[in-house]
C-alpha cells in the first residue's frame, strides 16, 4: 500500500489501514531518521535491545519504554538533557544515502546541501510553560515549520474556517506552541489573522479596540482571557454581529466554559456562534481541533493527523493501553519530526472518553479522534497542590464544578495558610465574579455543596468581586496566563489577606511572585 495516503488522506482512511501505515512509517522514521541522529533513542534501543525491526505493528511500540517530562529536565550531572533529543545529522552518514546522492546528481551538490539544511538545521524554538522546572526548549527546523503550518491549516479546516473570515488571534505573545500555531496555521489556511498578542501586549482594551476595527468572525485564544475581554466588551456595549466561531486552546475547555463565552457572544450581537476546543502541547510541537456542532450536541472529540504522530491512551498505573474509547493517559509519538524529537512521550494529561476511529458524527472525517474533557496533571502536580489540609483534591473535578456552576463567571481558587504563619493550616479561598444579580448567600451554599459532594472540603470563604477586580486578581494583562488556582501558602510568596477589594501584591518591579517564577 501506498505510504503517501496517510498524509494525502489523512481524514478519509478506515482504522485497520491508519494502524497499518503508521507502523511502517514509524520502522522507515525510527530507522532513517531516529536512531542515526538521536543520541537519546540510540542509546535507549541499544539498551533494550530493538532495532527499527523491533517495530512490525503499533502494538510492538510496547516493547519501547516511554519519555516522560523527568527525562528531558537538566541535572546537575547532565545539565543539557534536552539536547540528548535533538536530532542532530551525521554528514557522512547523509552523504551516503540514495536520496542525497540522486538529488546532488540531479541538482547539483549545493542544492542536496541546502536541501538537508532545511531539514535539519534547528532555526526555531517554543518551550514549556514550567513553574517549579526550567521551561524545555523544543526545537523546529524548516521541515518542523512546515508541518507546524500543514498541522495548523487543518486545525483551521476541522474548525470549520473559511477564507473570507477575519480572525483575531489573541494568544499570548511568547515563544510558546499556541500563539505560533495559530499564525502559521492562519497563514498557510488563507485567512486574514491579526495577532494581538494577548492581555500582556494591547490590554484589553487594546484587544477590543482591534474587535470593533476588524470585525472578526473568529476569536483564537485561551478561555478566561477572551472571557474576559467579551465581558468587557458587552459592559462597553461593542457590536461583533459576525463573531461566527470562538477557538479556544491553552486550558481546558468545560461545557459551562462553552455556554458562559455563547452568552456573552450573543450579548454583542452575534447570531450563530460556535465554540470549538483545541488540544495541543510543546512535546508534539502541533495542536488538533474539535469541528463544530449544534450547542446541544456532544462534541465530536480533537480530529488528530495520523501522518504526523501516533496516539497511544494507556492506563496511568499500569503503563497498560487502554481498550478503544477507554479513558486513560495520553502518549504521543512523533511519525515525521526533526529538531527534538520525542517517543512515547508520556503527556500527564488524562482523557475521559479515550481514542476513537472511525467517521465523526458531525464532520464525518475518519481521521482518529481523542474523545471528551482532558484533565492536565502536571500543572497541579507543579504546584503541589495536590493536598489542602491533608486532604487529596482532585483540583480538575473542582475546576469543572467551577465552570459549569450557574450564576459564576470567572473565579480563582486560592490556597494560602491561615494568618499568612507558614505553621498554620491550609486555607482554601474561593473567589467569584457573578454574571446575574442571584443572591450571593443562596450562591455560598450552592457552592458550598457542590464541592462537598465533588470533595471533602469547602472553601473557608468565598469572596465576591466586581469584573475589574477579578481581572486583576487573576492577572489579566499582567501575567501571561490569567491564574484561575494560586498557591499562596509558601511564605515569602506573596502579602496581604483576601478583603474583597485587595489585590494580589505585587512583588517589586510591579510583577507576581509567579509572574517571576514563569520567566526566569
Ligand atoms: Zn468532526
Amino acid at each position: 500500500m501506498n505510504p503517501r495516503l496517510l498524509k494525502t488522506q489523512w481524514q478519509a482512511l478506515p482504522e485497520k489501514t491508519i494502524r497499518r501505515l503508521q507502523a511502517e512509517k514509524l520502522r522507515h522514521y525510527l530507522r532513517q531518521i531516529v536512531l542515526p541522529f538521536s543520541a537519546h533513542y540510540r542509546d535507549l534501543f541499544r539498551q533494550h535491545g530493538l532495532t527499527a525491526d523491533s517495530i512490525r505493528s503499533l502494538e510492538d511500540m510496547q516493547r519501547l519504554p516511554f519519555t516522560s517530562k523527568t527525562d528531558l529536565l537538566n541535572t546537575p550531572d547532565q545539565p543539557q538533557r534536552a539536547r540528548d533529543f535533538v536530532l542532530v545529522p551525521d554528514p557522512h552518514v547523509l552523504s551516503r544515502r540514495p536520496a542525497t546522492i540522486l538529488r546532488a546528481l540531479r541538482h547539483g551538490r549545493n542544492e542536496a546541501k541546502r536541501s538537508l539544511e532545511a531539514e535539519f538545521r534547528p532555526i526555531f524554538m517554543t518551550s514549556t510553560t514550567g513553574r517549579s522546572a526550567d521551561p524545555i526548549p523544543f526545537l523546529f527546523t524548516q521541515h518542523d515549520l512546515l508541518n507546524l503550518a500543514l498541522a495548523g491549516r487543518r486545525l483551521f479546516e476541522v474548525c470549520g474556517a473559511r477564507c473570507e473570515m477575519r480572525t483575531l488571534n489573541m494568544f499570548p505573545y511568547a515563544p510558546h506552541l499556541a500563539f505560533w500555531q495559530a499564525h502559521y496555521g492562519g497563514t498557510a489556511f488563507g485567512i486574514f489573522v491579526t495577532s494581538t498578542g494577548g492581555g500582556k501586549v494591547m490590554g484589553t482594551e487594546g484587544n477590543l479596540r482591534l474587535i470593533r476595527k476588524i470585525r472578526p468572525d473568529v476569536l483564537i485564544g485561551m478561555p478566561t482571557f477572551i472571557y474576559h475581554v467579551l465581558l468587557q466588551a458587552a459592559k462597553d456595549g461593542v457590536r461583533c454581529e459576525n463573531l461566527r466561531r470562538v477557538v479556544l486552546g491553552g486550558e481546558k475547555v468545560s461545557d459551562g466554559v462553552r455556554r458562559k463565552l455563547s452568552n456573552l457572544a450573543h450579548e454583542i450581537g452575534a447570531r450563530e456562534m460556535d465554540v470549538v476546543a483545541t488540544y495541543g502541547f510543546t512535546e508534539a510541537k502541533m495542536a488538533w481541533g474539535e469541528c463544530p456542532c449544534g450547542p446541544d450536541e456532544t462534541p465530536g472529540g480533537y480530529h488528530l493527523y495520523p501522518d504526523l504522530g501516533i496516539f497511544e491512551i494507556i492506563n496511568p498505573r499500569t503503563g497498560e493501553p487502554v481498550s478503544s474509547g477507554g479513558p486513560g493517559e495520553i502518549v504521543f509519538t512523533a511519525l515525521d519530526a526533526r529538531g527534538t524529537v520525542v517517543l512515547r512521550y508520556r503527556t500527564g494529561d488524562f482523557i475521559d472518553g479515550g481514542l476513537v476511529y472511525g467517521p465523526c458524527p458531525h464532520c464525518g472525517r475518519s481521521a482518529p479522534r481523542l474523545i471528551g474533557n482532558i484533565s492536565r496533571s502536571s500543572e497541579v502536580k507543579e504546584m503541589r497542590l495536590d493536598k489542602i489540609k491533608g486532604t487529596l483534591v482532585d483540583f480538575n473535578q473542582l475546576e469543572h464544578v467551577l465552570d459549569d456552576a450557574e450564576h459564576v463567571g470567572a473565579w480563582q481558587l486560592e490556597l494560602r495558610k491561615r494568618n499568612d504563619d507558614p505553621l498554620e493550616v491550609d486555607e482554601l479561598i474561593l473567589h467569584i465574579q457573578k454574571t446575574d444579580s442571584f443572591a450571593d448567600d443562596r450562591l455560598v451554599r450552592d457552592l458550598n455543596n457542590c464541592f462537598v459532594a465533588k470533595t471533602e472540603i469547602h472553601p473557608n470563604r468565598i469572596v465576591f468581586h466586581d469584573a475589574d477586580a477579578m481581572r486583576d486578581l487573576q492577572g489579566v494583562g499582567v501575567q501571561l496566563k490569567e491564574q484561575k488556582i494560586v498557591d499562596h501558602r509558601k511564605p515569602g510568596q506573596v502579602s496581604g489577606s483576601s478583603r474583597p477589594t485587595d489585590k494580589v501584591a505585587p512583588a517589586e518591579d510591579g510583577r507576581s511572585a509567579e509572574t517571576l517564577d514563569m520567566v526566569k
